[in-house]
């Protein structure tokens, strides 16, 4: 594999200034994603080293300080509304410029797929689609559903999407958890891809 391409450190580099950044469970969550988004990027045809590479690194924002987050939010001049949320929100969609300054990747759609890795979006391109899945259903991952999750993983993009989406809503719904727009746009898009039973 080969990183340098998108931006100006190897996988090595990359390797350890994540774990100077994130605790050991999320390193190896970090790991479990980039290997998931690797499989699912053959199996789909998009680009393997762009989806590794997105996935490797989409949670490096993760434990951030709320402080620095909202002080991003103004500095990059991002959505206001985007301060009445948190840390889940804002690791990807804000999280993405940190990846970008702090571990120099240039290239924007494997910004765009961190940016979007919480929320998904009803524009998703296939390497969006592939780290928001590979989150979800990477090896370390142990929830109801999940396997069911790997095994629609195997037949379509559009119908794990769909399946990750409304099961993530209904999670957040009936712990009282409020929804992101961007998620519900996410979910009205794709419902259309749930399986009829
Ligand atoms: P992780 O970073 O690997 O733990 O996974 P994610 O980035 O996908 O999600 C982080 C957290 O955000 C999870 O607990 C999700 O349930 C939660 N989350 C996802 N969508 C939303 C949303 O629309 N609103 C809120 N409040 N939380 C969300
Ligand atoms: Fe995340
Ligand atoms: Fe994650």
């Amino acid at each position: 594999m080969s990183y340098l391409e998108y931006g100006k450190f190897t996988r090595d580099e990359l390797l350890k200034k994540i774990q100077e950044r994130v605790s050991e469970k999320r390193y190896k969550h970090m790991l479990g994603v980039e290997k998931s988004a690797r499989e699912l990027a053959e199996r789909f045809g998009v680009n393997c080293d762009k989806a590794g590479l997105a996935g490797l690194l989409h949670d490096y924002a993760k434990e951030l300080s709320d402080q620095d987050f909202l002080q991003l939010i103004t500095e990059k001049n991002l959505d206001p509304d985007l301060k009445n949320w948190g840390n889940n929100i804002w690791h990807g969609l804000v999280g993405s410029y940190v990846v970008a300054s702090e571990l120099g990747i240039t290239n924007d759609e494997i910004l765009r797929a961190i940016a979007l890795h919480t929320t998904g979006s009803k524009d998703m391109t296939d390497l969006d689609k592939i780290v928001y899945v590979a989150d979800y259903i990477e090896e370390n991952r142990q929830f109801p559903g999940v396997d069911r999750a790997r095994e629609i993983a195997c037949v379509s993009l559009n119908q794990v999407v769909a399946y990750e989406t409304a099961h993530t809503i209904s999670h957040l719904a009936n712990k009282g958890i409020p929804i992101y727009p961007k998620t519900l746009e996410t979910y009205n898009y794709f419902v259309n891809y749930l399986e009829q039973k």
